[in-house]
């Protein structure tokens, strides 16, 4: 895979308004691409700009330096998230540890972090996460099967869906918040209450914090046409499948998707698991505010 390394112009951008489910006021993307590979990756999407998703990654060599630059002119606590369009803990970063020195400024600057990753390399950066968690972070971590098979396919270079629970479970153990991305979930493989059973026993097993389901996946030109490349070349039932039911369809719910919520809902409640993530309202106003946050 080809690296490229860039100095950039930008490594934070504010959302128009904080996102609903996190909170989020800035995004951060340090990288672009992503080594991960999932089969039904939004980010190879055309709106977003990214060439040549799979084949180049590209490292902002100066994010630190821009990050910092950044946040020494903000007089306010803003709750800064990356991992939306490429994971931040990608196996590049062990080499770059370019997110590392970013949430090392972030807790500098007494900034509030959100992560969402699909890998245990978090684990490397608890220290700092610990710092952070003192004011709010939050990790979701995206795990959408406890089928290490299909999780082959479907997310071929991510740490196993074991690896990424066990993280989840440290993480909690630390005081670090950590949850559940359960998403996308995949119209005809993944609809099975078996398969939901497993995620809660591995939720309960994990200490798992919230659970933010959606049952069913988006599909959307480059995106949708390399998922249905590899789907193919998996089981060559499923494309006609999807064909006839999405056609050319944005969002593509699970046939079953409102039996399958509610069943999941019935079984978190059972077992005591937080779906949603009001959480983060709560524990932001529940810490302890900064003059600063006032201003
Ligand atoms: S880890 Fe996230 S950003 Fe990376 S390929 Fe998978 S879905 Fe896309």
């Amino acid at each position: 895979m080809k690296i490229t390394e860039i100095e950039s112009k930008t490594i934070i951008s504010r959302a128009k308004k904080p996102s609903a489910w996190f909170g989020v006021q800035y995004g951060m993307n340090i990288y672009r691409g992503c080594q991960h590979h999932c089969i039904y990756c939004d980010s190879r999407s055309e709106c977003y700009h990214v060439d040549d998703f799979d084949g180049e990654i590209i490292v902002k060599t100066n994010a630190a330096t821009l990050l910092e630059k950044s946040l020494s002119k903000m007089y306010k606590r803003y709750t800064i998230g990356s991992g939306a369009m490429s994971d931040p803990y990608m196996p590049i970063e062990k080499k770059y540890t370019l997110t590392r020195q970013c949430l090392e400024i972030m807790d500098h600057y007494d900034m509030r972090a959100h992560l969402a990753t699909k890998s245990n390399l978090i684990l490397r950066d608890v220290d700092v996460l610990e710092r952070i968690a003192k004011r709010y972070v939050s990790v979701a971590m995206t795990v959408t099967t406890m089928d290490e098979e299909l999780a082959k396919v479907i997310e071929p270079n991510a740490p196993t869906p074991k690896e990424r629970m066990e993280a989840v479970g440290i993480l909690n153990s630390l005081g670090i918040k950590a949850g559940l991305l359960l998403m996308p979930q995949l119209p005809f493989l993944m609809e099975d209450r078996e398969h939901l059973d497993k995620i809660i026993k591995a939720c309960t097993d994990y200490d798992v914090q919230f659970i933010y389901p959606a049952f069913g996946v988006t599909l959307r030109d480059r995106q949708r046409e390399y998922f249905y490349n590899k789907l193919e070349a998996y089981d060559s039932s499923l494309v006609p499948k999807y064909q006839k039911k999405y056609k050319n369809y944005y969002s593509a719910s699970c046939v079953n998707s409102k039996k399958m919520y509610q069943y999941f809902k019935q079984r978190a409640k059972e077992e005591k698991l937080y779906i949603g993530m009001p959480l983060y309202e709560r524990e932001v106003s529940n810490a302890q505010m900064s003059f600063f946050d006032n201003i």
